[in-house]
C-alpha cells in the first residue's frame, strides 16, 4: 500500500508545499484548523514521530521552531500551537497551527479550505519561509 505522505514528500502527489530541505518537507493541511495550519514530515518513511532516530527527532523540532516565528508573523496569530496525534496517516508528522484562543487546537474545528484560499496561503508562506 502506498503511503500518502511519502508520495507528497517525493512530489508524486502535488501538495501545497511551503518549505523543504534535504530531510524534511512542510505543506499546508488542506483541512486547516485555522488558515496557515501546516504539517512537517520527514522525507523518509517513518511510522510516527516517536519512531524517528534521536537526531531526526531533534532536527524535526528544530524545523518546527524555525518555521513557527515567521508563521506567527504571517498569520497574525496570537501563538503557534504544536500537535502530534498520528491517527490519520501512518507517516510521522507534526502539526503547526496558528492559534488565537484556548482550545483552537481542537481537531474537530478543521474545515476543508478552498483551492483559492490554499493557493493564497501557500504564496504568503513561501515568501515568509524564503531563505530558511
Ligand atoms: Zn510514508
Amino acid at each position: 500500500m502506498k503511503c500518502l505522505f511519502c508520495e507528497i514528500a517525493s512530489n508524486k502527489i502535488t501538495s501545497f508545499k511551503v518549505w523543504e530541505n534535504g530531510e524534511f518537507f512542510a505543506f499546508l493541511d488542506i483541512a486547516p484548523i485555522n488558515p496557515g495550519h501546516i504539517l512537517i514530515i520527514p522525507k523518509i518513511h517513518v511510522k510516527d514521530v516517536f519512531s524517528l532516530s534521536n537526531d531526526s527527532y531533534n532536527r524535526i523540532f528544530q524545523v518546527a521552531k524555525k518555521l513557527a516565528k515567521p508563521l506567527k508573523k504571517a498569520t497574525l496569530a496570537k501563538a503557534i500551537g504544536l500537535a502530534i496525534e498520528g491517527l490519520g496517516v501512518s507517516h510521522a508528522h507534526i502539526h503547526l497551527v496558528p492559534i488565537h484562543k484556548g482550545n483552537d487546537l481542537n481537531p474537530e474545528r478543521a474545515k476543508k479550505a478552498s483551492l483559492a484560499e490554499l493557493k493564497k496561503m501557500q504564496k504568503i508562506l513561501l515568501n515568509s519561509f524564503k531563505g530558511l
